[in-house]
């Protein structure tokens, strides 16, 4: 027991770093491939990879060569010369993708940043600088700047931040797409939606709601911008969500594991909306710098090999084929299974803090995701081997859960 002067002392002292985070107390000090270490050398098999970002696991050995050779050679040069990695990456993603043209960033935030404004001046130069604003969908995620969290428009991000940045109209997660037309005016720049919510708890928005919202952005004259910071490159089994249905984005914005790691983010888009964003309208001291874009070309490489993305659909089936058994067993904590490719989310009866607590304890890493939903994120380069012993450390889990949870009274007979 502490005496209440040291108690007064620690509630009065902030740590070091500001206590924005909830965090485990655990410390990731190194690791093999889908299998994460702490400072006790306590191994966990990680199923969060970060949060969808080590999607190649811990220390490739073609990133860790990658990264080990341009550090040799030149960490920074100025955007002001050619760097000729994001001259490379750029031609390969614009192969693979709708896109003509993109913006390397070192964030997911600053790549929807990108986008915005990309949006706002392409009408402005298209003499309708009226159309400013951004449609935006409830429980979406776009990063935690002052235009990404008033893109969300969530009480939690926003709260005590104001005044809000002007020009994102939020609209419900329909599930019938028509109804967003109806927040259409002559204001609307774009649409923005993540083709699978992440942070809102995995929600896939369906190819025909997709198609819809494309049919919408014709018809009006707006961009379709997609959010794949979190779905994108390989997460879903294909190097873009959006490849799974048949519309094409007019902007997309993408992070996380397109850098495997390392920071990087980019945002593509077309000639079209492109050819707007003219010499001194946009810029970043790190964004597109050679470690990164080595990199990045890197990880690309890997990805697009040969079967790379097959192995990922492969082990998604095997997996949720697994998780549906495991929710048929434990019905009474598990409700629904649900996402694409890797990115899988199981939507819980109890709190998913509650559950992500526990799978630490059983060497399990995963994260929580809002709408009650526990996410699975693994590096997407598992074997089946770690999705058995992931489904046998579950089924601890959702065991103990199961023995803790409130017994339905009996009812009494009279
Ligand atoms: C994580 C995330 C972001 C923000 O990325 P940061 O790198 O944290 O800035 C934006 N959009 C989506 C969909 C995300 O999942």
């Amino acid at each position: 027991m502490k005496n209440s002067r040291e108690d007064k002392k620690e509630e009065n002292i902030i740590s070091v770093v500001l206590p924005t985070y909830n965090r485990f107390d655990i410390e990731i000090d190194h690791g093999q491939g889908v299998y994460a270490y702490d400072q006790h050398d306590n191994e966990y098999l990680d199923f969060g990879s970060g949060i969808g970002v080590n999607n190649l696991g811990f220390c490739h050995p073609k990133l860790v060569k990658a990264l080990t050779e341009q550090a040799s050679k030149v960490w920074h040069t100025s955007n002001i010369y050619r760097i000729a990695g994001q001259e490379k990456l750029a031609k390969r993603l614009a192969e693979k993708t709708f896109a003509d043209t993109m913006f390397f960033t070192n964030s997911g935030a600053e790549a929807v940043e990108c986008a915005i404004k990309m949006a706002r001046k392409y009408h402005y130069e298209n003499n309708a600088p009226e159309r400013y604003r951004i449609i935006t969908f409830a429980g979406c995620f776009h990063g935690r700047t002052l235009a990404t969290i008033a893109a969300s428009g969530q009480e939690k991000l926003i709260k005590g931040f104001g005044p809000m940045p002007d020009g994102f109209d939020l609209v419900d997660f329909y599930r019938d797409m028509t109804k967003v037309e109806n927040a259409i005016s002559h204001k609307t720049a774009a649409i923005m939606i993540e083709p699978v919510q992440g942070e809102g708890g995995i929600r896939p928005v369906s190819s025909d709601n997709l198609q819809i919202l494309r049919n919408l952005c014709d018809k009006h004259g707006i961009l379709l911008i997609f959010d794949e910071v979190q779905c994108g490159m390989g997460r879903t089994d294909k190097l873009f969500a959006y490849q799974h249905s048949n519309i094409k984005p007019d902007i997309l914005c993408t992070a996380k594991g397109i850098g495997g790691g390392f920071p990087l983010g980019a945002c593509l888009t077309t000639e079209k909306v492109g050819r707007c964003m003219t010499t001194g309208s946009h810029g970043s001291t790190y964004g597109g710098n050679p470690m990164a874009m080595a990199v990045g070309n890197c990880v690309l490489d890997i990805i697009l090999e040969d079967g790379f993305l097959d192995h990922v659909e492969k082990m998604s089936y095997e997996l949720r084929k697994d998780l549906m058994t495991l929710r048929n067993k434990f019905p009474a904590v598990i409700k629904v299974v649900r996402g694409i490719g890797l990115m899988l989310g199981l939507k819980l009866s109890i709190e998913p803090a509650l559950f992500v607590k526990k799978a630490l304890k059983h060497g399990l890493l995963l994260v929580g995701a809002a709408d009650n939903t526990v996410r699975l994120l693994p590096p997407l380069i598992i074997e089946q081997v770690h999705i058995d012993e992931a489904i046998e450390k579950l089924e601890k889990i959702c065991a103990e859960i199961e023995a803790e949870l409130p017994k339905p009274q009996p009812i009494e007979e009279e």
